[in-house]
């Protein structure tokens, strides 16, 4: 579904799952699923590493959504270990259980967006060089840091590239 929301905006965009695959990449997401096998999967094709220093090196922006922006945050209080490459803690599961799965309007830019959250996590205790873009009931939902974005519902599910066409404006994070 990232493929397809990148394709909306005329971009040729490819799956990552090797390190070589990285070559040439700008901007990355690392999407929804399970943040316990995500980490599993990451670290079994070398991935893991490569994605933290190309960050840290400034050439690679990072686009989180649900367990993608999990695995982003500075700690989920326990199992997966995560990148810590967002100034954020989260919460995994926040909402309940798969069956309290559910979307809520959310506004971007001055217009709705309707959002998609799946056993969705919370963003706990965020960083004050971390901007919230988007709030559902003021718990926030999106998150953007310098090349970072990071949402806790699923915007590839929902027919509008606008959370991609931001992602794809971030700059990669300067070095330090
Ligand atoms: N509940 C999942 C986790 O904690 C995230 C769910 C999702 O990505 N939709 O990893």
């Amino acid at each position: 579904p990232h493929l397809a929301a990148f394709a909306r905006l005329a971009l040729a965009a490819r799956p990552v799952r090797a390190p070589a695959d990285l070559d040439g990449l700008t901007h990355l997401v690392l999407p929804g699923g399970e943040s316990t096998t995500l980490h599993h999967l990451l670290t079994l094709f070398g991935l893991w590493e490569p994605l933290r220093a190309r960050h840290r090196a400034g050439t690679l922006a990072l686009f989180g959504t649900c367990a993608g922006a999990i695995l982003l945050a500075r700690d989920c209080g326990g199992s997966p270990p995560t990148l810590g490459l967002l100034d954020a803690a989260i919460e995994r599961n926040a909402y309940g259980r798969q069956v309290d799965s559910f979307v809520g309007e959310l506004e971007l830019e001055g217009a709705p967006f309707p959002a998609v959250f799946i056993r969705a996590p919370r963003f706990t205790d965020i960083g004050s060089d971390v901007r919230v873009l988007a709030r559902l009931a003021d718990i926030p939902v999106a998150l953007e840091a310098t090349g970072i974005l990071a949402t806790t519902f699923h915007p590839e599910l929902t027919d509008d590239p606008r959370w991609h066409a931001r992602f794809l404006g971030l700059a990669a994070r300067p070095a330090r």
